[in-house]
């Protein structure tokens, strides 16, 4: 991108009445995955320029906000400020209503993914956490002849969501009370990278499936986004408190006690998919010291490449 364009995104994020320093936010002294206290920090701002801050623990690889917004700080930026600031980023409007073809295309590729362990399989109800405007919730109820429910944030996509007939419940995963609600099928769809506490929701969403239920969740891949464009600081934004890779994301999922069923690169090059069902927990999985050490030479040789 040449350097005029890139101010000008600049200057649209600028123009945005939202103040990030002015924002509350906590700092976090160990890990979300290992518990790990050796802190490593990468970055320094964010890719709309906001002094956002990546760190990555030295133990285990994962990467997040230091300090990060507070859960109430999240509740006010998706209620009116993300999707303008997603928007000015890009140069066009990304909303409810722009966004619907992307997520049809979406919810029919993962679709293709979820039908050998959901077609036929007598599995009858769906939440989608942080599903939005609930077209993938759609998609998927009819195909596989589920009733859905769409957890999510932003009263404007869950009006949306409602539209089409789906049950809605707005909140954070992280919060809202569901109280002893099961479900067959629960899906996190591009929403991990968007969570407060990773591991904890992974427990409770474990709680929440059915013994015979499927699990659906994919990460935007930290490595793939900063491979992309060759830069660490524009693979962080303020919308991702989390940064995950592969052998983090396995970790999690099998420390909350899901068995992975299925891996999916998807056709973006970016999202990682992963199918699972409820399995015992591995209280310490771990990426490995290898993976650990591939990781944070990788992204020493990006951030030190040479610049065109
Ligand atoms: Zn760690």
């Amino acid at each position: 991108m040449i350097i005029s364009d890139i101010s000008a995104r600049l200057e649209r994020v600028a123009a945005l009445p939202f103040d990030y320093a002015a924002q509350p936010t906590r700092p976090i002294d160990a890990c979300n995955l290992c518990g790990g206290t050796t802190l490593l920090v990468l970055t320094h701002h964010d890719r709309y320029g906001y002094p956002a801050t990546a760190t990555g623990c030295t133990g285990c690889g994962l990467v997040f906000l230091n300090p990060v917004m507070t859960a109430e700080a999240y509740q006010r930026f998706y209620d009116g400020v993300y999707r303008p600031l997603v928007s000015a980023y890009h140069g066009r409007l990304i909303d409810a209503t722009t966004m619907q073809d992307e997520q049809r295309a979406y919810a029919a590729e993962r679709a293709d993914l979820l039908a050998p362990f959901l077609a036929g399989s007598r599995l009858h109800t769906l939440l989608d956490i942080g599903g939005s405007t609930g077209v993938v919730a759609h998609a998927w109820a009819q195909r596989f002849g589920l009733r859905a429910a769409v957890l999510d944030p932003a009263p404007l996509e869950t009006a949306r969501a409602r539209a089409l007939g789906l049950e809605t419940i707005e909140g954070l995963v992280e919060t809202v009370n569901l109280g002893s609600r099961r479900f067959d099928v629960v899906a996190l769809c591009q929403t991990a990278d968007h969570l407060l506490d990773v591991a904890g929701t992974l427990r409770r969403v474990r709680e929440l499936l059915s013994d015979r239920g499927v699990l659906f969740i994919d990460i935007a891949d930290f490595r793939a986004a900063y491979l992309r464009t060759w830069s660490v600081e524009d693979a962080v934004k303020i919308d991702h408190p989390y940064y995950l890779t592969e052998p983090t994301m396995t970790a999690y999922l099998r420390r909350a006690g899901f068995e992975i069923l299925r891996m999916d690169y998807a056709s973006d090059h970016l999202h990682v998919g992963y199918v699972a069902r409820p399995g015992t927990p591995v209280p310490d999985a771990i990426p490995s010291r290898d993976d650990v050490r591939d990781l944070w030479r990788e992204i020493r040789f990006v951030q030190n490449a040479p610049r065109s």
